[in-house]
């Protein structure tokens, strides 16, 4: 079981330092090894993704990733800024699948902007495809042309889905209904682009070979109410790249807690990048007080995901449920009445709670 660690740049070396020590502790046989990877990879290598941790990462069976990017990169070419590197880890491992848990637990209640009884116990699973849609059909730019009478500036971008690209996310989604409440909700915009009528008709298809589990489907607009209005109807929501993209965000932040949300993005044989679904904070990097949980409970997906260890993933998400119990709250989800710690303090809590 090898895998790739790659810390990245702010709170990221700081907050997988905690998954990582929660892996070890497990007493399961990994072998990790670390990378370079965003811009701390263009200021040591010259390149967001270096030919090193390339190697590194196509020869692991799950890469563990902390977080890119800062202000120091921004005005960078584009080809040396950090989410180059993030874009290229993803392309080249052909991760097709993003997978969001938004989980609120009982005892961060209030982080949410939602009054309680909305969200409490809320517990969803959005499923985004993530390699294909609006954001990488061609043709795309924005050029000179006459239109209207006018000599103009025109931009254009181009939405396309094949029927194999739709069957293989809305798979991802039925598998993961099995185990979970067994309902499966597909996003699309039917009613407007065609694109997303064969989504349907596809997502349809693929119900068939689910018989234990509900589909519905759900135009994008109502999708993104109703996650406000009443988000626990649902169990799993599919939908494409630009869809989920959307809507993936404005779920995690039912929640509240940004430093809470893991991530996993997994190829076709369920090889797989985890990541915290938050950034690399600038603003509070090398301070020792980001949240780690996102992270370790990142880790928790990939044991789930990619090493089949359910009773594993289990045991770390019980211990994150632990030390949330008895009060220990990092600054971005700290309420009166909480006792406040640092990262490794936190670290050392889940730790002691495994
Ligand atoms: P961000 O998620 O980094 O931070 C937003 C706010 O949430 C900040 O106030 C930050 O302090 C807080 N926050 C985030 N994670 C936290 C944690 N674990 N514990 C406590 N507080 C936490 O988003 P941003 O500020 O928009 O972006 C900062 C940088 O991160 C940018 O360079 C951006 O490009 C990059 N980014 C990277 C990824 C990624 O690596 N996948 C994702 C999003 C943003």
């Amino acid at each position: 079981m090898k895998i790739c660690v790659l810390p990245g740049d702010g709170i990221g070396p700081e907050i997988t330092a905690e998954a990582v020590r929660v892996l070890k502790a497990l007493d399961l046989k990994f072998e990790m090894e670390e990378a370079l990877l965003g811009g701390c990879a263009v200021d040591a290598a010259g390149d967001p993704y270096p030919e090193a941790t390339q190697k590194l990462a196509l020869a692991a069976d799950a890469v563990l990733l902390g977080a890119v990017g800062g202000p120091q990169w921004d005005s960078n070419p584009r080809e040396l800024r950090p989410e180059r590197g993030l874009l290229g880890i993803r392309k080249q491992l052909g991760l097709f699948a993003n997978l969001r848990p938004a989980i609120l637990y009982p005892e961060l209640a209030n982080a949410s902007t939602l009054k309680p009884e909305v969200v409490a116990g809320l517990d969803i699973l959005i499923v985004r495809e993530l390699t294909g849609d609006i954001y990488f059909g061609q043709p795309r730019g924005i050029e000179m042309r006459d239109v209207d009478g006018k000599h103009q500036r025109f931009g254009f971008n181009t939405m396309h889905y094949t029927e194999s690209e739709i069957r293989r996310i809305v798979r991802v989604a039925f598998d993961a209904a099995t185990k979970r409440n067994k309902r499966v909700c597909s996003v699309d915009k039917m009613n407007v682009l065609e694109c997303t009528q064969l989504w349907r008709d596809v997502a349809t298809e693929v119900a068939e070979e689910y018989p234990d589990v509900e589909l519905s489907h759900m135009l994008v607009d109502n999708a993104a109410m109703q996650l406000v209005k009443n988000p626990k109807q649902f169990d799993v929501m599919v939908t494409g790249n630009m869809f989920g993209d959307i809507l993936s965000d404005e779920a995690s932040m039912l929640t509240g807690s940004i430093g809470m949300l893991p991530s996993a993005s997994l190829d076709e044989n369920n090889k797989g990048l985890y990541e915290p679904s938050h950034g690399s904070a600038p603003d509070i990097a090398g301070k020792g007080v980001a949240n780690p949980l996102a992270t370790i409970l990142s880790a928790a997906m990939m044991l789930r995901y990619t090493f089949n260890q359910e009773a594993a993933a289990q045991r770390i998400e019980g211990a994150v449920k632990k030390v949330l119990a008895q009060g220990l709250r990092t600054g971005d989800i700290y309420e009166p009445g909480t006792q406040k710690v640092g990262t490794k303090q936190m670290g050392d809590a889940v730790l002691a709670a495994l």
